[in-house]
């Protein structure tokens, strides 16, 4: 660890109220010869070992597991919400034959009930970084303290203490806001990919998406993967604003602004999680299914689990597909590898 990242970290912990009260990661890591580590049944084994600390840091990881899930979150007790640990997040990936997993803070007033923030996710991934990549978030009203030359100084400082990616970024402002424009621009200088979340609170655009193409086209060194109700609405060429804020139903019209933005901008790509992503391929499963086969480069598999015993329709969806081989490794963990190479 180089000396300026143990001082941000330190520096981060010490600022982030989120994090007061948890446990700091204290325990060794798992090793990599144990043979355990590549029994299939990786949940079973671990919960017979419950009682010792964080010896899933060395599971297996792309080599033999299906998926890479691109979204999903751990969170902190919150009222009557229970919290999703990263150990119990684990336990659900082994049952269901996920590798690794993008884990997403979000910090935008308009994103969560309380802030899950950065310094929290780097904290709790640090004793599984094998298997659950960090990502880092930034509001752009941050903006206030010098623009460009900030952002990038403030996601290179993230970078530095692990963060392996951008997002859910879901402020609540247009997507092609100048201070939003600025921000996405400094995580392409800074070597983040950006998932983002898009409907009629966060992220705002009209039907065709003309304000992303905007942002596209302002920031093509920035690697952008969309998500939420008004991106997926979006597969459709008939979506109305209302669309862009709910789970519309029924045939998909072609012609939709995903199509034609997916096949225009190499660096746009989708994340299939949540009921948005779920709806839009269940809506119409033939026209999904071509879908994603015409998009098989771009499209990813993810969930957003975020809390125990969530229900998560995209495993079945997927065995009701029966894709092509090729198209199903490329979505459910190449396509993630290609954006995040963990070698
Ligand atoms: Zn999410």
């Amino acid at each position: 660890m180089k000396p300026n990242r143990r001082k941000f970290l330190s520096k981060a912990v010490a600022y982030s109220g989120f994090a007061a009260g948890v446990p700091l990661n204290s325990a060794k890591l798992r090793k990599a010869s144990d043979p355990t580590s590549h029994d299939p049944n990786g949940a079973s084994a671990y919960s017979e070992r419950e009682d010792q600390t964080n010896e899933l840091g060395a599971q297996p990881t792309r080599a033999d597991r299906k998926f890479v899930d691109v979204h999903v979150h751990i969170t902190q007790p919150w009222n009557e919400r229970g919290e999703l640990t990263a150990r119990n997040l684990l336990r659900w990936m082994d049952v269901h034959d996920i590798g690794q997993a993008w884990v997403l803070p979000l910090i935008s007033p308009e994103a969560w009930y309380y802030p899950i923030t950065t310094e929290f996710v780097l904290e709790e991934t640090r004793p599984f970084r094998d298997r659950l990549i960090p990502f880092c978030v930034v509001d752009p009203r941050t903006d206030v303290f010098g623009g460009f030359k900030h952002f990038v100084d403030l996601l290179g400082r993230y970078k530095n203490a692990g963060a392996r990616g951008f997002g859910e970024h879901k402020w609540g402002g247009a997507i092609d806001d100048p201070r939003n424009i600025e921000l996405l621009k400094a995580c392409g200088e800074t070597g983040l990919p950006v998932l983002f979340h898009l409907d009629n609170d966060r992220n705002k655009d009209v039907p065709g998406l003309p304000g992303l193409e905007r942002l596209l086209k302002a920031a093509p060194e920035t690697t952008l993967i969309g998500h939420g109700p008004g991106w997926w609405a979006s597969i459709c060429g008939a979506a109305t604003q209302r669309d862009l804020g709910g789970y519309p139903r029924g045939q998909v019209a072609k012609n939709g602004a995903l199509d034609r933005l997916l096949g225009d901008y190499p660096n746009l790509y989708a994340d299939l999680s949540a009921g948005s992503g779920h709806n839009a391929i269940r809506r119409d499963l033939d026209f999904g299914r071509e879908f994603m086969i015409r998009n098989a480069d771009k499209i990813m598999f993810g969930t957003d689990y975020l809390a125990d015993k969530q229900a998560v329709n995209q495993f079945e969806l997927f065995d009701e597909l029966k894709l092509p081989v090729d198209v199903q490794q490329k979505i459910f963990r190449d396509n993630a590898h290609a954006i995040i190479d963990d070698e």
